[in-house]
């Protein structure tokens, strides 16, 4: 048996794979099923050959990790080169609180916790349905993005409402981006050689979140019930005054179909300024677009919000630490976003913060109070690590 570990992250319409070595870290085996179900997939894959392109007829994911299997044999990974296959699955809901080896049981439950994230866990099941047809002989192993903060602090995940009612129908703070989350504040932590460090984690890609960590262990995060609360996202709004939905569906003649549609797809950064990719967004904002700039701006003051809410709930902070697409790559939202904080400790170093760098670093001048932080996030060499943890 191998020692690496296939690690698939299923969306509606991809499929994106590395082949794992849990140990370096290393995965020169990866790639992306794109437009899955679109009539027109492409699959990129890259090797220690280089990257290569293939159209596919692929109409489900079934038929995308078929290619993706026949892609990995070509490259030398066969099922005996590996050890396990890990899922990434957003919502592991009340039960599902830490990696598991997945059998009928675990897919049901993971099936019927989509209630709570509609658009990411019914992809995730076709991800581990597939998988378990392509490689029958490999154990299965979902990792969850809401594992990390099951046990939250009561005060951060019960949400004021009547107690007997949210119990009933299990609403509370379940977070989102633990994987990315613990990993990271695991780095930063590690990066200043303090374990106890308390460190405040900005996960800003499409979705976003921030979490308050200390010691390794979750204190609060924006994402709640939902991955809908908190920051706001490329399609996203974030945090929004529930009356707001009351309103819409009295006086906007929106009902709860639209209302999804409304905070899925077409709020955030798109239904703000239209554009929902940050490049894009950017590039609007230079060429003088105003509501590009208001969205950028709206953008900023959430996160810096956030910030301020978190260094009171963990009483100040060592680090703050920024990850994923947008907080890895864009410096001057870094900077912007922490602009006028120096009173609370936060600084960020305009030349730091501008090399351009794909390791973790440290932006803020060396005398700063509180680190400040980027740190590129790894969620397929973490849950790499939970199923070599989990398999012993
Ligand atoms: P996901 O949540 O899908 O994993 P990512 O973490 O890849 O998303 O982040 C995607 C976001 O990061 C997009 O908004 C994209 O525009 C932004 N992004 C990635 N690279 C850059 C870059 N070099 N400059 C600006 N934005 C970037």
């Amino acid at each position: 048996m191998g020692r690496h570990v296939l690690v698939l992250n299923a969306g509606s319409s991809s499929l994106k794979y590395q082949v794992v070595d849990p140990s370096s870290g290393e995965a020169p085996v990866r790639g992306i099923v794109e437009r899955i179900g679109s009539g027109s997939a492409r699959l990129t894959h890259t090797d220690d050959t280089g990257e290569s392109e293939l159209d596919l007829d692929a109409d489900d994911h079934r038929a995308a990790l078929a290619a993706v299997h026949d892609a990995l044999e070509k490259s030398g990974v066969g099922a005996s080169e590996l050890l396990a296959v890990g899922h990434r699955v957003v919502h592991g809901g009340p039960r599902l609180t830490r990696a598991v080896l997945v059998d009928d049981a675990v897919l049901a439950e993971i099936e019927h916790v989509a209630r709570l994230a509609p658009l990411h866990n019914p992809p995730a099941v076709d991800g581990i349905r597939s998988a378990r047809a392509a490689y029958p002989d490999l154990p299965q192993v979902a990792a969850f993005d809401t594992a990390f903060f099951a046990d939250l602090p009561a005060a951060a995940a019960t949400y004021a409402l009547d107690r007997s009612l949210a119990e009933h129908e299990q609403v509370r703070r379940y977070g989102a981006h633990g994987i990315s989350h613990e990993y990271v504040a695991a780095e930063a932590a590690r990066l200043l050689d303090r374990p106890g460090a308390r460190v405040i984690v900005l996960h800003l890609g499409n979705g976003a979140s921030a979490a308050a960590v200390r010691a390794g262990r979750p204190v609060d995060t924006s994402m709640g019930l939902t991955p809908l609360e908190g920051l706001v996202m490329g399609t996203r709004a974030g945090d929004l005054d529930p009356g707001i939905l009351l309103h819409l569906m009295r006086h906007a003649d929106l009902d709860l179909d639209d209302l999804e549609d409304l905070l899925h797809h077409r709020s955030g950064l798109e239904g703000m300024a239209g554009r929902h990719d940050f490049r894009d967004l950017l590039a609007a904002v230079d060429a003088g677009d105003d509501a590009a700039r208001t969205a950028y701006d709206v953008y900023c003051h959430r996160l810096r919000k956030y910030v301020g809410a978190y260094l009171a709930v963990l009483g100040g902070a060592d680090a703050v630490v920024f990850t994923a697409g947008i907080g890895e790559h864009v410096a001057r939202l870094r900077a912007d976003a922490l602009a006028g904080l120096s009173a609370l400790g936060l600084e960020v170093d305009p030349a730091r913060n501008e090399a351009d760098s794909t390791v973790p670093r440290l932006i803020s001048p060396d005398d700063s109070p509180v680190a400040v932080l980027v740190v590129p996030t790894n969620e397929e060499l973490a849950i790499a690590r939970q199923a070599v943890a989990l398999l012993g």
